[in-house]
């Protein structure tokens, strides 16, 4: 028996791997009848047909899953932003950043396409890096078309597992081809040697990037908040995590509710108003979603 972790799912085997190698695996029978499909990502035993196929006995307890990508054990999610071509939303960027942090996921902020940036958007992503940084997040400013910055991101990956979210166009491959540039070559040559177009077959694979790996399907493709519970939003934003038990009622949404430490903190600058204003607008969303039947 051995250990291992999945790196790939495709075409009914899971790419497995160990200190010795990668093994190419089956699920047995009984994963069906328990409902467990292995994914990407999955820490798992195996039986060891030979010296590279086997037979996946058990997978070990996830610490978190996303379904699109089907993947799990994510350790961080790098949020990519554009300065401009498309402007920064700081609502976007705090939509995706508590869909990150309500799967107990760490968020890391890129903002992309600083080359392009008038000295105005300059200033203006200077101070949200600040403010954001002053809430706990790591914030990076840079360009995908500077290979200069590469260093700076590099940092993030050793040893973690890191998958890259953000709307489309921001530069989100371009930074993963930068980092890596057999990544997309790779992909494409394992459709080509099992004779499929490119895009037939939808495979999620964790990439090995600077000692760590990376998924090479971009996350949080799903933005709606449906997952998310009303009484856990407030613990979505650290800075309101950080503070709502001072609020006098438990169980305060920090919306109509007095004496609330959440709302006093906004009125005297502690709390950014566009973040509480965020807040509201997520919270509202949540209340006003239909039931589903
Ligand atoms: P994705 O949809 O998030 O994967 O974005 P892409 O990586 O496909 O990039 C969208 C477009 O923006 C492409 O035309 C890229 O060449 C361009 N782009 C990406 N990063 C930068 C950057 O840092 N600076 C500039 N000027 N263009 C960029
Ligand atoms: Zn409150």
């Amino acid at each position: 028996m051995a250990e291992g972790r999945i790196i790939k799912a495709l075409s009914g085997f899971y790419y497995v791997k160990t200190d010795e190698g990668i093994y190419a695996c089956k699920g047995r029978g009984v994963f069906r009848k328990r409902k467990i499909t292995p994914l990407v990502g999955d820490f798992v035993s195996f039986d060891i047909n030979n010296e590279v196929e086997g037979y996946i006995t058990e997978v070990k307890q996830r610490k978190n899953e996303l379904i699109r990508p089907p993947i799990a054990n994510i350790d961080q999610a790098v949020i990519v932003n554009a300065a401009t071509m498309p402007s920064f939303s700081s609502l976007l960027l705090d939509r995706f950043l508590i869909l990150i942090e309500a799967k107990h996921i760490k968020p890391i902020i890129f903002i992309n396409k600083m080359d392009k940036a008038t000295k105005e958007e300059m200033n203006m992503m200077q101070r949200y890096k600040e403010d954001y940084e002053q809430i706990g997040y790591h914030v990076e400013l840079l360009s995908a078309k500077d290979t200069i910055d590469y260093d700076d991101i590099k940092q993030y990956l050793p040893n973690k597992v890191t998958v890259f979210a953000g709307q489309s166009g921001v530069g989100k491959s371009s930074i993963l081809n930068a980092l890596q540039p057999s990544l997309i070559l790779k992909t494409a040559s394992i459709s080509k040697s099992l004779g499929r177009g490119k895009h037939t077959t939808r495979h999620v694979e964790l990439v090995e990037v600077n000692s760590g790996l990376v998924a090479d399907t971009p996350g949080f493709s799903n933005l709606d908040l449906t997952e998310i519970k009303l009484e856990q939003l407030g613990a979505c934003f650290p800075e309101i995590r950080e503070i709502q038990h001072h609020c006098k009622f438990r169980g305060c949404l920090h919306s109509k509710e007095p004496h609330c430490a959440v709302k006093e903190a906004v009125e005297d600058g502690r709390i950014r108003s566009y973040r509480y204003e965020h807040y509201v607008s997520f919270l509202e969303e949540i209340q006003t979603r239909k039931p589903r039947y």
